[in-house]
């Protein structure tokens, strides 16, 4: 998803959270003027949310590993964080992902992210996830891009 969508539709809290590359979270959200509590992991990876508490949560929330802490934070549909946990990465994810037919939603993973032309930084479960499909709507009709992302 396009940085800037991302950031607006946290602040508008219709994503509870998401996960930006930043050293400095900061400074990146008082540059910007965004209303939102930070919790830097300390490798150049931040977590953003405008509820405090789920910021707080972080630290004691129970998960297997981060890939799931990221898909609990940022509103991933469960069924894809579970699908996604049983790949443990986006590559063999990706590949299991697109064994299961048309592919509407990824155009290619790197060792980090999700490039989508729709408003998603995870892998679906399959391509014909409900839950994908209705955040998918939401994300379009809430952004203030007006839908000029395909999703
Ligand atoms: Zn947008
Ligand atoms: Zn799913």
């Amino acid at each position: 998803m396009d940085l800037s969508c991302e950031l607006y539709l946290t602040v508008k809290g219709v994503k509870p959270g998401c996960v930006v590359r930043t050293w400095d979270p900061e400074a990146l959200l008082e540059s910007l003027g965004l209303p939102l509590i930070p919790y830097a992991l300390g490798d150049g990876v931040a977590f953003l949310s405008r509820d405090r508490r789920r910021v707080e949560a972080l630290q004691t929330r129970p998960a297997k590993n981060i890939h799931e802490l990221v898909g609990w934070f940022c509103g991933y549909p469960e069924c894809c964080v579970e699908e996604f946990l049983r790949h443990g990465a986006l590559l063999p994810a990706l590949k299991a992902y697109r064994g299961k037919g048309l592919d509407p939603y990824v155009l290619s993973v790197d060792a980090e992210s999700v490039r989508s032309p729709y408003h998603i930084n995870w892998i679906p479960c399959s391509p014909s996830c409900v839950r994908t499909a209705r955040l998918v709507r939401l994300y379009r009709d809430e952004c203030r891009c007006g839908g000029a992302r395909l999703g």
